[in-house]
């Protein structure tokens, strides 16, 4: 690996944070608060959240296995992605690379900041190959992003090829796995000292159901999450968003309830899929959706739309022509996709 003074833009390794309040008095036995020109009425809401959410990063790192110092947490994954942006990549010089397809904010977020994105085409089981993801980058490429479950195809992306681009590539190694609670694959967060190049993102908003809190996390080397934390808005998760994720994350087992029932709905609907006579193709899925090849996916996705069923159409997507990603919803939603769909006629 590069050492991280060379991946980081200049000017973010030279930056001097803000420093807020919080930050230079964070003691507990303080009861005067007069520091930060917080507005004494309207308890508890007057007061600055936690600018480093320390409670729970505490709570989160029990339940995922991590140190919590290796732990950042921002408005949805959505804020890490740009972070790695904004942390590690010169506008119009570097570059990052990416599988294609995949999930669209990677290449948002490169577009926002003036910076290349190069697509390596997955092949026609949606696999990566290593090589020519390798082959890709030159020396101004400062990430490299893989998800895996991926999103939209759901499958796992082999985790040898996966190993490899971690071993050879000198750069920072994005592992998205916002739907790895679904996946039998073991997380790559487990193996963040192996790997002082990788990030592993996660995110609330898939297993554990809490879309609308707006919590990500992104697991890393301490060193590049002190980073993110120098160029993160000070109080980036507000004081609603970490109460409420601290109660969701000691009920943890809750989640796992949600999963194994998700997981039933799965196999259930995709059997179903299978013997429907306008279904082409399911794909294999380690996520809570699956890809479905429809010919004519485009009138089936506008005669779900006329009946309120929504589905996300990807026929323009690379390699999902004519495919329809269904999210696995509860039990009756389900139930209600299956009877529109039984009802085309041939
Ligand atoms: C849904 C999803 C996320 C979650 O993003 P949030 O901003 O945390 O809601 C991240 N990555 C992928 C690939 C996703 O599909």
């Amino acid at each position: 690996m590069k050492n991280l003074q060379e991946l980081t833009r200049p000017n973010i390794w030279a930056l001097e944070p803000y420093s807020s309040a919080r930050d230079e008095y964070s003691g507990k036995e303080a009861h005067v608060f007069l520091d930060a020109n917080e507005n004494p009425y309207n308890g508890p809401y007057n007061r600055y959240p936690d600018p480093l959410q320390r409670e729970l990063k505490a709570q989160i790192g029990r339940v995922k296995g991590v140190p919590a110092q290796c732990i950042f947490l921002g408005n949805g994954s959505d804020e890490a992605i740009d972070l790695v942006y904004r942390s590690f990549t010169r506008p119009g010089i570097d570059n990052v690379v990416a599988i294609e397809p995949t999930y669209g904010m990677y290449k948002v977020c490169a577009d926002i900041n003036d910076v290349e994105y190069r697509k390596v085409l997955l092949d026609e089981n949606f696999q990566m190959n290593a090589d020519e993801v390798l082959a890709a980058c030159d020396e101004n490429t400062k990430a490299i992003w893989i998800c895996t479950p991926n999103n939209p195809t759901g499958n796992d992306i082999c985790r040898e090829q996966i190993e490899k681009v971690l071993v050879e590539f000198g750069g920072l190694v994005v592992i998205d796995e916002a739907y790895s609670d679904f996946s039998p694959s073991p997380s790559f967060r487990h193996e963040l000292e192996k790997y002082p190049n990788m990030i592993v993102l996660n995110t609330m908003s898939k297993a554990w159901a809490s879309a609308g809190l707006r919590l990500g996390m992104a697991f890393a080397h301490p060193d590049i999450i002190a980073i993110f934390n120098k160029v993160k808005y000070p109080y980036n998760i507000n004081m609603l968003t970490q109460q409420k994720a601290k109660e969701i994350v000691s009920d943890f087992f809750q989640v796992d309830e949600w999963v194994k029932i998700l997981l039933h709905e799965r196999a259930k609907m995709i059997e179903a899929m299978k013997v429907l006579p306008i279904c082409e193709k399911v794909y294999p899925t380690s996520a809570n959706f699956f890809l479905a090849k429809m010919p004519n996916a485009t009138a089936i996705y506008n005669y779900l739309v006329d009946l309120g069923i929504i589905v996300r159409n990807r026929s323009k997507i690379a390699l999902c022509g004519d495919c329809l990603r269904i999210t696995i919803g509860s039990k009756s939603e389900n139930e209600e996709l299956l009877k529109a769909l039984r009802n085309i006629e041939q």
